[in-house]
């Protein structure tokens, strides 16, 4: 990973006429970052504020007169106002995905029905972990579960977490797709993750609305696809980066509405290119046969990729207004710090999915002017919370359904709510607790369970180092007919194997496979082995995670650095390092130079 220069925030500053008023240091990577005027305009924005008489806020300033300050009483109203950072971007973003496991399941007993289930936490976690299909169970009772509030708000939520049940995945509206997770409306798909509305699909990554796609990571509205990465509205295409709407096309990237196309890159509206050069279609057909890839690295580069923004700074952005430091997201406006969101506002620090007026959450979607949680949907004014649904005015709550004015699951009238809440935020702030999303502690996994490992990887001693867990469970290997080494897979295609020797692809699906770079076993199905036969692929040789892990590395990096157009001179962000690329250039010299 790479920290965000302070250069680089100082262009942000400059270009959106957005003043920087305070440099603060991180207190994990000692990073400088800074505080924007429109950072403190959204903390003003987001805090909470509860209604309360003139006589109980004069008392609890009294109370209170060390934290004059941090509160704000006007027109009935208590203002809990929302302190800046004390860690940067990048450790905020390390600490909320610490807290999110996509794809590591594992068979467990329900802790209610003592069934066998595939959940998201490990046999020998210390949790109650129910079924997916309690999510919405009506005959829960979480208030069985209440703890008072002691004057200590983390060792009373850390007890909550404890006794409170957890549901073992988060699959919303699925058919046929148990082993899937992070998802809303799969149907027959396997080992898909953080995906919403897909269908046939399977070992994908953040995709949207897709059909029928295999090994394919941030794929919208794909079908009939393969190891892609990055790709919109295409069709038939195979290992292709960075495409919209191609169709067809094998090894391509950057490229917009070709079909017909074998390696090319940076091209539009084009067919029956080879390595960006025209032929005819019979051409075409005969070359494609026994072409091999051209490994030439004189590429040309675009300094990053908006598509209709305005004012918004960061890659991989499409329609998207007043935001900055985020990246693989469309529809949001004036938010800042986030990735991979659809139709965000007057957001701050988070992930995933449908927000307003929200700070530092992880995992939700529905969600309305809430603080600092992770999972769940369907909830507003509610802070410090996980796994609730359609609740409002809750603190410290989990697995609370149509609830409010709850506090570690205890439910108080409106008033002494309104009261006690203020006054638990003052003792969090003199612990140096409040502000902020969640010690690590408190995470339900370990560091290395989450996507924290793959965006911001460490060994377990950093991990321990830097107070995040750890998971040492290792699965126990799985009871197939057989467990082949990767090496002594067929070397040809499914299609020749399928003609010269039908029976072992049927008997591959009972096998187990070790993988060549992580010697873990994994398995091959029927639906993957019909895919590869009909679009002539080989038996994959590599685990699912390293597949994805390969996958990650083709994206584009996440990091903006300050960089000189190669042939203006402009000064501009980019994604893109210099020495790796024959040229990077703005957009006016990007065009032109095509
Ligand atoms: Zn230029």
């Amino acid at each position: 990973m790479q920290y965000t220069s302070k250069e680089v925030y100082e262009f942000v500053s400059k270009q959106s006429k957005d003043p920087i008023v305070e440099w603060k240091k991180c207190r994990l990577s000692w990073q400088e970052f800074p505080i924007y005027q429109s950072d403190l305009e959204s903390y003003d924005k987001i805090s909470p504020v509860f209604e309360v008489s003139e006589s109980y806020a004069k008392e609890f300033f009294e109370r209170n007169s060390d934290l004059k300050d941090n509160f704000e009483y006007k027109d009935g109203k208590l203002k809990a106002k929302i302190p800046t950072p004390t860690l940067c971007p990048e450790e905020r973003e390390r600490r909320r995905y610490a807290f999110r496991n996509e794809n590591n399941l594992y068979k467990r007993k329900c802790d209610f029905s003592w069934k066998s289930i595939i959940s998201m936490y490990s046999p020998d976690k210390e949790y109650k972990v129910f079924d997916q299909e309690f999510r919405r169970w009506d005959s829960r009772n979480p208030l069985d579960y209440w703890f008072s509030y002691t004057w200590n708000f983390k060792s009373d939520f850390s007890l909550l977490l404890k006794k409170t049940p957890v549901i073992g995945k988060f699959i919303i509206d699925g058919v046929n797709s148990s082993y899937t997770n992070h998802i809303l409306r799969p149907k027959d798909s396997y080992l898909c993750f953080n995906s919403v509305g897909i269908e046939d699909c399977m070992y994908m990554r953040e995709w949207d609305r897709t059909k029928y796609c295999f090994n394919c990571d941030y794929v919208i509205r794909c079908e009939h696809c393969a190891d892609c990465v990055q790709c919109y509205d295409c069709f038939n295409t195979f290992n292709c980066l960075h495409c919209y709407n191609c169709s067809f096309c094998n090894d391509c990237e950057k490229c917009t509405d070709c079909h017909y196309c074998l390696d090319c890159y940076n091209i539009e509206n084009k067919s029956y290119c080879i390595n960006n050069v025209q032929y005819t279609k019979q051409e075409y057909e005969k070359m494609i046969l026994s072409y091999k890839k051209n490994h030439k690295d004189t590429k040309i580069v675009l300094w990053c990729s908006q598509k209709w923004c305005e004012n918004s700074y960061w890659n991989d952005l499409t329609n998207c207004k007043n935001c900055s430091f985020f990246y693989e997201s469309f529809d949001c406006s004036d938010s800042k710090y986030f990735n991979r969101q659809i139709q965000l506002e007057n957001c701050m620090d988070l992930q995933w999915y449908y927000e307003q007026l929200t700070i530092e959450w992880i995992s939700t979607t529905n969600s309305y002017h809430w603080w600092f949680m992770f999972y769940w949907d369907n909830n507003k004014e509610s802070w410090y919370y996980s796994n609730c649904y359609n609740c409002s005015n809750i603190f410290g709550c989990i697995w609370l359904k149509n609830k409010e004015y709850c506090i570690l699951n205890k439910e108080y009238s409106k008033e002494e709510y309104n009261k006690l809440v203020p006054q638990i935020i003052a003792e969090m702030m003199r612990n140096y607790e409040r502000g902020e999303f969640f010690d690590p502690k408190l995470s339900y996994y370990g560091y290395n369970e989450t996507i924290a490992m793959d965006y911001y990887p460490l060994t377990k001693e950093d991990a321990l180092n830097m107070w995040y867990k750890w998971s040492d469970y290792e699965a126990p290997a799985p009871k197939v007919e057989k467990i082949v080494l990767w090496a002594n897979l067929p070397k040809v295609w499914c299609k020749v194997i399928q003609e010269k020797k039908p029976e072992f692809l049927q008997k591959i699906v009972n096998y187990a496979i070790i993988c060549e770079v992580s010697k873990k076993p994994f398995r091959i199905t029927k639906q993957e082995i019909d895919f590869y036969v009909k679009h002539n692929l080989p038996i994959p040789t590599k685990h699912p995670d390293i597949r994805h892990q390969e996958r990650l590395k083709r994206k584009d990096p996440t990091t903006m650095h300050l960089i000189h157009c190669d042939e203006c001179g402009e000064e501009m962000l980019s994604v893109h390092l210099p020495w790796k690329w024959k040229k990077i250039l703005c957009e006016k010299c990007f065009y032109k130079e095509k």
